[in-house]
């Protein structure tokens, strides 16, 4: 019988990467992990976390505005970019090294530089920049490739003038202005940061909407409060080229005025990293969109190479990459197999208001079922009517007229992404509406909505 130098090798210490390693471990198997850049992966060292973050930090603009209707006298306001923005990495240096710690403590050896698969079992390891690893190869019964997707960039004249969610977090000091190209998650989540900030923000968007794939009237109700804000949308724009000026870019579309501004900020989309794995050494296939084809099981096309998370493009999230990562070492280490279900999964824009949405949207659940019935709550927060703020919720459940199965439910408003987490466990459940309307509701919160609508 062969033996190698570990059960298990896994590519890419993210989200996905570690959590498959460490349960693997767990479970009995020798396991190592390489990564070049940090322990924690997209969503903890420049991603999810730090984003979160500065949503909170951002958001004081407006709370502190309001404070004065609850009765607060508050001196002089002044923002501090670079207090945010240490403290903020600061956290993420904090978090780097409990996943660092983590990994240790789970007896999974980290090579910290990059790999490459020589052929199916045989992973040749880069040497260090930092000297902490030597060129060699080393083998493995089974490899898990976990590296994730990064930001893309155009390829377009002046495309590097800009800069990506990658460098976002690390900027010497705020714009005065900022361009976002894109529609989507990023782009509107900086959208609401960077204005709180005080930051001109304009998004440009190559088609007439943003957030494709969220029920509209949620995305026009985004729409309509963040211009209410002051942040400016052009629609229907393609990127000609980019151009340096002295104080920044100048954003020249196809069909408009060019665009100036101090900052530009890519935003559309984000690609499966493949490159420089030794894929095809490998035999490991991929699928149409560039990323790792893989079947329910997570597995490739070759016997003993699994893939997980955003490198598999299946639903780039980091909870959904941590259960593909928990499943496949359940089940190809703990002999407990299981699958991960894509359906149903809650997700959240973190944008000024924020967005939470799980299910079919009303269109998608019209042209799945037929009749639907859609329930509606279009209201002012209790906050905002005392602050004078005129920025109404919506909150939305879309039901199978057949069963009265909610099949969706859509929210947007303060803290949706927190109350939607609970509420879909209900959808998930396919619990019907007269079971919502059986519930009390919770006085006075935003959330009793949910089993208010009639
Ligand atoms: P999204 O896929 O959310 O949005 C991409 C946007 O860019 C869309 O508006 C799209 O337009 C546009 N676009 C796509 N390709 C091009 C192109 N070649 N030229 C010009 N415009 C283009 O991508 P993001 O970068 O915002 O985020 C990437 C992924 O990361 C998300 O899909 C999500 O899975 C994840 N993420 C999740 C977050 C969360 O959970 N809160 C937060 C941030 C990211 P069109 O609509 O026409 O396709």
């Amino acid at each position: 019988m062969t033996t190698y130098d570990h059960d298990l090798f896994v590519i890419g210490a993210g989200s996905g990467g570690v959590r498959a390693a460490r349960i693997a471990s767990g479970h009995g198997a020798r396991v190592a992990i390489a990564e070049e850049h940090r322990v924690g992966g997209t969503c903890v060292i420049r991603g999810c976390v730090p984003k979160k973050l500065l949503v909170y930090g951002s958001h004081f603009a407006e709370d502190l505005v309001d404070a004065r209707r609850f009765g607060w006298t508050l001196g002089d306001r002044g923002f501090d970019w670079p207090t945010l923005r240490d403290n903020v990495l600061a956290e993420v240096d904090r978090l780097n090294g409990i996943y660092t710690e983590t990994l240790a403590g789970h007896d999974v050896h980290l090579y910290h530089t990059h790999a490459e698969l020589l052929d199916a079992h045989t992973v040749r390891l880069h040497a260090a920049a930092d000297g902490s690893v030597a060129e060699q190869t080393v083998t493995a019964d089974k490899i898990l490739i976990a590296t994730g997707a990064r930001p893309l960039v155009p390829d377009l004249p002046g495309a590097e003038y800009g800069i990506t969610s990658n460098e976002v977090f690390h900027l010497d000091h705020l714009p005065r202005s900022l361009v976002i190209a894109g529609g989507g998650y990023i782009a509107n989540e900086f959208a609401g940061i960077f204005h709180e900030l005080g930051v001109k923000v304009t998004l440009v968007n190559r088609g007439d909407t943003i957030l494709r794939q969220y029920d509209q009237a949620l995305r026009d109700r985004l729409l309509t409060i963040s211009m209410a804000k002051g942040i400016k949308f052009e629609f229907n724009c393609g990127f000609d080229r980019i151009e340096p000026t002295n104080s920044g870019v100048r954003v020249v579309v196809k069909d408009g005025d060019p665009i100036e501004a101090d900052l530009l900020l890519w935003a559309i989309g984000r690609r499966p990293n493949i490159e420089h794995l030794g894929l095809e050494a490998a035999g490991v296939v991929l699928n149409d969109r560039h990323a790792v084809q893989v079947d329910a099981a997570s597995r490739t096309n070759v016997d003993n190479i699994w893939a997980v998370g955003d490198v598999t493009d299946r639903v780039q999230l980091t909870p959904v990459a941590i259960r593909e990562g928990q499943a496949f070492a359940d089940s190809v280490f703990g002999d407990k197999p299981w699958t991960v279900d894509h359906g149903c999964i809650p997700s959240a824009v973190f944008s000024n208001p924020p967005i939470a949405s799980v299910g079919l949207t009303e269109a998608e659940a019209r042209n799945r079922h037929g009749t639907v019935k859609v329930f509606a709550s279009d209201f002012r927060p209790m906050r905002n009517v005392l602050a004078g703020r005129n920025e109404r919720s919506l909150y939305k459940l879309v039901v199978d007229a057949a069963t009265d199965v909610v099949v969706g439910a859509h929210m947007i408003g303060p803290d949706a992404p927190e109350i939607l987490q609970a509420l879909a466990i209900a959808v998930k459940a396919k619990l019907t509406k007269a079971a919502f309307d059986e519930t009390v509701a919770l006085h006075p919160t935003m959330a009793e909505e949910l089993v208010l609508m009639r």
